[in-house]
């Protein structure tokens, strides 16, 4: 019996099997690309892929209650990435099957791309080089003033693998570093060099804010009104972690009408966001097309770990990353 692998959908199609297929050739199991839209779900074509699938990788695309029916071999299913907010766990846990996610691909890709758009924020370097462009010379600053940033506070939301990463890159440029994590150790604020506050106190004493917890039901929209009018005037804000987090309808009032000064968002609440978003109207932002994880390093052990998941579970072994409900 050959197993069969279903990718339902992938984060890059100009790639093709050449990492995951010495993989499966130890256990002989055949690799199926459905190319499967995550916004415009084709039930009936997904139902015949999960039909005789063994095994899942998924990148948006939901792995919910009507997948699990739909899909009777199914053994294990693996996000390809860290969150895993498209997996129906109660669901997965009804049936007894491992869902798993790739937790430690590309930490240290998204606390960099992170830390570039803060410094991009406080240089103000996307806004400069598009007003040089548009031929101001430096009356484009106008009275927004440029802070020296080891007299700065950065402010770390999710202390985990990115935001440790993060702290690690951010201790030799701001002055001081706070973080916010509920469900850590008081030793691993020490050991990451940053110090213990509350959710707004962080808010309220910090000149940079960057976001690194997971999407669930407790922090969607954790950042809100509320939190952003907690903000410093001057204060920059960047999403890394999933749009959900923010709501930006909310961010781009409050970048509109001033009540911070900048923000830059990697992820969008609906991926890819439409092109009359109200962000991109606001020339104190930055956005990017949720790219933070990605470097060649990074993409090639997230495909390897993936397929040495699968093929660790199909073969009777324990999963390694699997994931459970908060
Ligand atoms: P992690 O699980 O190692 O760390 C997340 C941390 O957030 C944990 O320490 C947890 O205790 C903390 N947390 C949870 N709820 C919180 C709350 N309400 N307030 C404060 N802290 C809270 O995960 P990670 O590897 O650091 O990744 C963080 C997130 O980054 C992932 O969940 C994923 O959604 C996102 N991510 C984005 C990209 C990208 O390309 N933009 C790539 C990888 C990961």
């Amino acid at each position: 019996m050959t197993f069969r692998v279903l990718y339902t959908d992938r984060g890059d199609y100009s790639l093709g099997f050449e990492v995951e297929q010495p993989i499966y050739a130890g256990i002989g199991a055949e690799i199926v690309d459905a190319r499967l839209d995550h916004n415009n779900i084709d039930w009936e074509a997904y139902s015949r892929y999960l039909a005789d699938a063994d095994a899942l990788i998924c990148h948006r695309m939901p792995v919910d209650r009507r997948a699990l029916n739909a899909a009777p071999k199914l053994k294990v299913a693996v996000r390809g990435g860290v969150g895993y907010e498209n997996f129906d766990l109660a669901a997965f846990a009804e049936r007894g099957i491992p869902a798993c996610n790739v937790p430690d691909y590309g930490s240290e890709e998204v606390a960099v791309h992170a830390l570039s758009q803060v410094l991009a924020l406080r240089r103000r370097t996307v806004f400069l080089d598009r007003t040089l462009r548009e031929g101001y010379w430096r009356g484009a600053l106008g009275d927004v003033p440029m802070w020296r940033l080891t007299n700065q506070t950065a402010g770390i939301i999710g202390l985990g693998r990115i935001g440790r990463e993060f702290a690690t890159r951010a201790r030799v440029l701001f002055g001081i570093i706070l973080a916010c994590d509920p469900y850590i150790p008081s030793h691993a604020f020490e050991s990451a060099g940053v110090q213990p506050v509350s959710l707004d106190e962080l808010l309220q004493r910090s000149d940079v804010v960057t976001l690194h917890v997971p999407l669930t039901s407790t922090t969607r929209h954790l950042i809100g009104e509320r939190e952003l009018r907690l903000m410093k005037p001057t204060a920059v804000l960047v999403n890394t972690s999933r749009g959900g987090v923010l709501d930006q309808m909310a961010l781009a009032t409050a970048l509109q009408t001033h009540v911070i000064e900048g923000a830059a968002c990697d992820v969008w609440e609906q991926e890819p966001p439409r092109a009359e978003h109200p962000l991109f109207q606001c020339d104190n932002f930055i956005g990017s097309p949720h790219v933070a994880g990605i470097s060649v390093e990074s993409w090639i052990d997230n495909r390897t770990k993936q397929a040495q998941e699968v093929v660790r579970v199909l073969s009777g072994q324990a999963p390694r990353n699997p994931v459970i409900a908060d």
